[in-house]
């Protein structure tokens, strides 16, 4: 197919290197999300019940659909920051995966002078 729009064609190339750059760039990765909870505990006569602002916590999980259900997982306050900057990397992961497609139908459609079904 000869190729009518040779500039443009250079431009997806050019911003498809750049995202396959940031892609070498990123670090380890890990799906789902984080949630902070503050729960009563099962003293009676505990100020937790009185008050949700006296409640016990901050608790913080890492939440995970398996399976169609959703996993928490208790987190300790180190292991917080790595599954939050792990969580930051899939999604950017998630982005450029997704960039990458969108640049690769466009350029598809560009080539071919045909929009994909
Ligand atoms: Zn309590």
């Amino acid at each position: 197919m000869k190729n009518r729009h040779p500039g443009s064609v250079e431009k997806f190339q050019h911003r498809y290197a750049q995202l396959k750059q940031e892609l070498r760039g990123l670090g380890f990765v890990c799906v789902g999300s984080l949630q902070t909870r503050y729960l009563e505990c099962g003293k009676t006569g505990c100020r937790c019940h009185d008050s949700p602002a006296n409640r016990h916590g901050p608790y913080h999980y890492w939440t995970r659909k398996v399976k169609g259900r959703t996993i928490s997982v208790l987190l300790n306050p180190a292991a917080l920051e790595l599954y939050r900057e792990w969580i930051q990397n899939n999604r950017a992961l998630d982005r450029l995966v997704h960039q990458m497609r969108q640049l690769s139908a466009r350029a598809l459609t560009l080539q071919t002078g045909k929009r994909r079904p």
